[in-house]
């Protein structure tokens, strides 16, 4: 099978709508630092555990330290033309919606309609007390408030990724806490070891229901999380296009594989519907 973009187009039309799995791949041309989590560490080699945030104050103190230095890039980043081209087909009617493992929002702010945040979004901290829900901006500005945070463009990167920080920066870092009632607050999103809330599972369900296919775009499916949508799919024999560069866990369920990175093909997508007034897709 060709990986042009027509391969890509003939299949999408053949049959909608469609529901998109999107993940880090789609956003890394946004200027998203590639995490090795969803968690929003950044400049850190050890995701942090959803146990070890909730119980152990300073792996807490260690995760907003060096979450403070990359919320920045993801407040700045914009959405890219992977983001565009799912906006054009979901408006075309040949996309039911898109589930997210990202947590940059930037589906949204490109304008798609129907999101799941599958691991939360990072836009949001929330309180494990009273629940309050506070914006990250409110929290970052607390944090840049009461520390001085490094100049990350004088950071040397090791090989694995870590960052050498300066030990007092962590060890004296201001952790934030509710503003409500004091207590411990974590950002939106689900870290490993945590749980996806039940009824955001089942909203993916339903868009997978009322879908005639799933497309997985730049995820290696590596969390169970997305591979088992993947799985609830073709279990109901609807095909699985995959377009990721790499391996996915899903590789041996999908129907289609388009392996050329993600971002080009995607950009082609959107290119072809800024560059067409026709829609043969409804042929
Ligand atoms: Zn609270």
């Amino acid at each position: 099978m060709s990986e042009s973009v027509d391969s890509l187009l003939a299949i999408l039309g053949s049959r909608h709508p469609w529901v998109a799995l999107t993940g880090a791949g789609i956003s890394s041309a946004s200027g998203i630092p590639t995490y090795r989590d969803h968690s929003g560490t950044w400049l850190g080699s050890q995701p942090i555990q959803h146990d070890e945030f909730v119980t152990d104050p300073l792996k807490r103190q260690r995760y907003w330290s060096r979450s403070a230095l990359g919320w920045p890039r993801v407040a700045a980043a914009h959405p890219n033309k992977s983001h565009t081209a799912l906006v054009k087909l979901e408006q075309l009617g040949l996309l039911a919606g898109v589930i997210t493992q990202n947590v940059d929002r930037l589906h949204q702010r490109a304008g798609s309609r129907s999101v799941i945040d599958l691991h939360g979004r990072l836009d949001q901290v929330k309180c494990l007390d009273c629940g309050k829900v506070e914006s990250r901006k409110v929290v970052q500005d607390w944090i840049e408030r009461h520390n001085a945070l490094p100049d990350t463009s004088s950071l040397t990167l090791r090989p694995d990724g870590d960052a050498d920080l300066p030990d007092r920066y962590v060890s004296d870092f201001h952790a934030p806490y509710c503003g409500a009632c004091g207590g411990v607050v974590m950002p939106g999103v689900v870290f490993f070891g945590g749980t996806v809330p039940s009824p955001v599972v089942d909203d993916c369900y339903q868009m997978i229901d009322v879908s005639e296919g799933m497309l997985v775009i730049g995820s290696s499916l590596s969390v169970y999380s997305g591979l088992r949508f993947c799985r609830y799919a073709v279990d109901q024999g609807k095909p699985l296009v995959i377009l990721n560069q790499g391996q996915t866990r899903a590789d041996d369920l999908c129907t289609h594989k388009f392996s050329r990175a993600p971002f080009t093909l995607m950009a082609e997508c959107a290119d072809y519907f800024l560059n067409t007034s026709q829609e043969p897709l409804h042929g």
